[in-house]
């Protein structure tokens, strides 16, 4: 098996023997260190991940077979056998990782990013550590980079994603087929059960309508980020605000629940119009849906240091703990028979967290069952750049 490491390895450097002192210790030591490095040898040549070191100037200093595989980093580069010295960027032509190295030299911290490289012709993915070598008195030993394959997790997504994307826009010509025969017999006379029949109908085919346009809504936000949905600008917030509001007025209404509106009117942000409104108003459907008739909505908006911070507040049925770290996953939903027949597939609060991260932003939420639910979206005004708020 071929050694991991090209340098004469510290581990089996025999100990410093005073002359004449040849005594049983050093060689014990000296055979315990071969050992080591033996053991060590064996789990880095054996293990999935690929390993590189280098030292402090980010010359190699080793590398494990699948390492060298992954970068095609031929043995000729192998220091202390004649070969030639080679740095991390000219080994893995890579700049992304040499300032992922860089930074973590910089930082003395352990360091992790997705990165993707291409090997022998094809994409992969990997997870890459960077860590220092901590407290290491040999300045050849400064960082150890670990590679851990993701490749068939991101062909998977790939797959889910695609497969997810393929079947909502096959649905949507039998949806709108269902949708248009059934508002064109809504229009004629019909016996009363008939008319009940096209109804539910109806119903059905427009949350089939809400649910796939939510998929494409989502798939687009993963894909390309905000662009589909036009360009960001120097946006004025409480206009945004209350054209949420007025996406939810009917079912508030319905409902005898009030709503109101708490917002500067000089507050402003660098925003995705449309987005924005979609998020607010996604919290604020689901503040209605979720609470009982002739309680009360309120949607605040206020700025915090460097950040417009947008509060959906409710006295509704609010949300188990349990639950919480999870609601703003895809087609997560909190028990279905809590609001029977209200909840929609469980997409709401996934866009609202993709909303809040093209803006460089994000969405929490705070709540108790029984005690009503308070969500929050901040976003930095300026576009990027602030911190998030305590707390989130
Ligand atoms: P849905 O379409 O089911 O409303 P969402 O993604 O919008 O999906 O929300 C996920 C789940 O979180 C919902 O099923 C609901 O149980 C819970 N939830 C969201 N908002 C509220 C709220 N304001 N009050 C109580 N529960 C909520």
């Amino acid at each position: 098996m071929k050694s991991f490491f090209f340098v004469p390895n510290p581990l089996s450097k025999p100990k410093h023997t005073p002359p004449g002192e040849a005594d049983g210790a050093g060689a014990l030591s000296a055979l315990e260190a071969e050992s080591a490095r033996r053991r060590l040898d064996f789990v880095l040549n054996t293990i999935h991940e690929g390993v590189l070191a280098a030292d402090a100037g980010l010359t190699l200093q080793a590398a494990n077979p699948q390492a060298r595989n992954l970068f095609g980093i031929a043995p000729s580069f192998c220091l202390g056998r004649g070969g030639k010295s080679v740095s991390l960027l000219e080994a893995t032509r890579s700049t992304g990782l040499e300032a992922l190295a860089l930074e973590a030299l910089a930082q003395g911290a352990a360091l992790a990013k997705e990165m993707k490289f291409y090997s022998a012709g094809a994409e992969r993915h990997f997870l890459v550590s960077a860590a220092p070598f901590a407290g290491s008195d040999d300045e050849r030993w400064a960082l150890a980079l670990v590679f851990e394959e993701r490749t068939r997790l991101r062909t998977l997504e790939r797959v889910r994603k695609d497969f997810a994307a393929n079947v909502s826009h096959e649905l949507r010509t039998p949806i709108q087929v269902v949708k248009g025969f059934a508002e064109t017999l809504l229009e004629s006379p019909l016996a009363d059960a008939a008319r009940q029949g096209i109804e539910i109908i109806l119903k059905n085919a427009l949350s089939m309508e809400a649910l796939t346009a939510d998929l494409l809504c989502l798939m687009a936000l993963e894909e390309g980020g905000a662009p589909p949905f036009g360009g960001a600008e120097e946006t004025p917030v409480r206009p945004l605000l209350e054209e949420a509001l007025a996406a939810v007025e009917m079912p508030a209404q319905d409902k005898g629940i009030t709503l109101s509106l708490a917002c500067p009117a000089e507050l402003s942000a660098f925003l995705y119009r449309r987005l924005m409104i979609r998020g607010v108003a996604n919290l604020l459907d689901n503040a209605v849906k979720y609470s009982p008739p002739g309680s009360r909505v309120r949607l605040a908006a206020v700025q915090e240091a460097e950040r417009l911070v947008i509060t959906v507040q409710d006295q509704g049925i609010g949300i188990p703990a349990q639950h919480l770290p999870r609601i703003f996953e895809r087609f997560y939903r909190v028990g279905s028979g809590r609001c029977r027949g209200q909840g929609g597939a469980g997409l709401g609060l996934a866009i609202v967290r993709h909303i809040a991260q093209v803006h460089h932003g994000a969405a929490a939420a705070e709540s108790h069952a029984g005690e009503g639910s308070v969500f929050t979206l901040w976003v930095p005004v300026r576009g990027s750049g602030a911190p998030p708020p305590a707390g989130l």
